[in-house]
């Protein structure tokens, strides 16, 4: 009988990919089905972004780059950071790497093992936890709560931090809450963690361009004095629509650079050469394209919000970035998943219930508003018709 490692008995997944197939397999038998489940913008790739990648195809990029990344997109995303977060970074400490989540994949490995525990957030992007208990190390949830804004308690994640604690993930704007941390909240955490110099901290900031109403996006790579030992996610998946070009970035502190390379040489060698071409377009290109796109997903925002609050027994607070709502469903009478399931097959709507980000999770659901205005309302609609059929 073939065995396969114990490690892969506690690997999870991300239930959306499961909620799309889904949805894709109800839709292929006739059914009328809205997804509001994947997290991924609806537009395509801007036009300049898609030619640079062709452009490189046709002038012969086929072959290995180096696995860090070519050096003119490790320049670009040192000038996207001086620029967005006024910081200086050298190029030399970013890796380029195939999508965000690959970066989170490296560090968790290079901190996870029995006896290690690592500090997620929770509800939070799922393949966090999932990598975590893959290493071995206990998975730590910090808490995320309605109350707080969706954001991170400083004190509540301090309080979590003991002897064994090797790596605190941080995500902020935040799936699947569309929670911001407040600057002076990341300040009093970073002040915290001076007490606490054994803890590395990954920083996913992949929703960094995506707030709303003049809220600011607080990198941590701009506080000096964890630089040290932060490592900090970014990519183009979200920000330029180019989820599946696959395409992100990370700055690692100088120690740990080392070992990332070496993890790249070992499972992808480098990025697909083209995509890295289109992602310097990116970067150094116009940035009208995101303005426009955070301009539709606002108007969307407004829609899903008021439309959510009107249903009966859900509340819902207005997301502050990413582009999820997270409707309290507490008032419905339902749990949360089976709410979500009910939805896909009885009214053709795909949501992703709470439980699928974590135990804090109970009680919500998720909605991804970046669809179309008429893809919105009608998922709305159905949802009205499904709730109050149901009372
Ligand atoms: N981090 C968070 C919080 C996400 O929500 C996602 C994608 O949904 C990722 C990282 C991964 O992005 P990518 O598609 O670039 O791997």
């Amino acid at each position: 009988m073939l065995q396969i490692v114990p490690a892969f008995g506690r690997i999870g997944e991300e239930n959306a990919f499961s909620v799309l197939a889904r949805a894709g397999a109800l839709a292929a038998q006739g059914r009328d089905i809205v997804n509001l489940g994947i997290g991924q913008p609806d537009m395509p790739t801007p036009p300049h972004i898609v030619e640079a990648g062709i452009r490189a195809l046709r002038d012969g990029h086929h072959g290995y780059t180096p696995a860090v990344g070519i050096p003119g997109l490790r320049e670009a995303v040192a000038r996207d950071i001086l620029r967005r977060h006024r910081v200086e970074v050298s190029p030399d400490s970013v890796l380029v790497v195939p999508g965000g989540k690959v970066t989170m994949f490296m560090a968790i490995l290079m901190f996870g093992e029995p006896g290690a525990e690592i500090l997620y957030p929770d509800p939070g992007f799922p393949i966090y936890r999932s990598m975590i208990e893959f290493t071995g190390a206990t998975p730590v949830p910090v808490p995320i709560r309605e109350g707080n804004g969706f954001a991170f308690s400083a004190a509540e994640t301090l309080a979590l931090i003991t002897p064994r604690t090797r790596l605190l993930i941080l995500n902020s704007p935040a799936n699947p809450t569309g929670g911001v941390t407040p600057k002076a909240e990341i300040d009093a955490l970073v002040a915290g963690l001076a007490a606490h110099p054994d803890v590395a901290v990954l920083s996913d900031e992949i929703y960094g361009t995506m707030t709303y109403d003049g809220e600011a996006h607080t990198s941590l790579l701009a506080y000096p004095e964890i630089r040290d030992r932060l490592i900090y996610l970014d990519g183009a998946s979200k920000t330029y629509a180019m989820t599946g070009w696959r395409l992100g970035w990370s700055v690692w502190p100088q120690p740990l650079y080392d070992a990332a390379r070496k993890l790249a040489v070992n499972s992808h060698s480098c990025v697909n050469a083209a995509t890295q071409y289109a992602g310097i377009a990116a970067l150094d290109g116009p940035q009208d394209c995101v303005a426009e796109m955070m301009a539709a997903f606002d108007r969307r925002r407004a829609i899903v919000v008021s439309g959510l609050n009107a249903l009966p027994g859900v509340s819902c607070r207005t997301p502050k970035g990413a582009f999820y709502a997270f409707p309290n469903v507490s008032g419905t009478g339902w749990r949360a998943k089976a709410l979500a399931s009910a939805l896909l097959e009885e009214a053709g709507v795909a949501t992703i219930g709470g439980p699928d980000f974590g135990v804090h999770g109970e009680g919500y659901i998720r909605l991804s508003y970046a669809n179309s205005m008429d893809n919105i309302r009608r998922a709305l609609a159905r949802m009205r018709g499904f709730l109050e059929e149901r009372k």
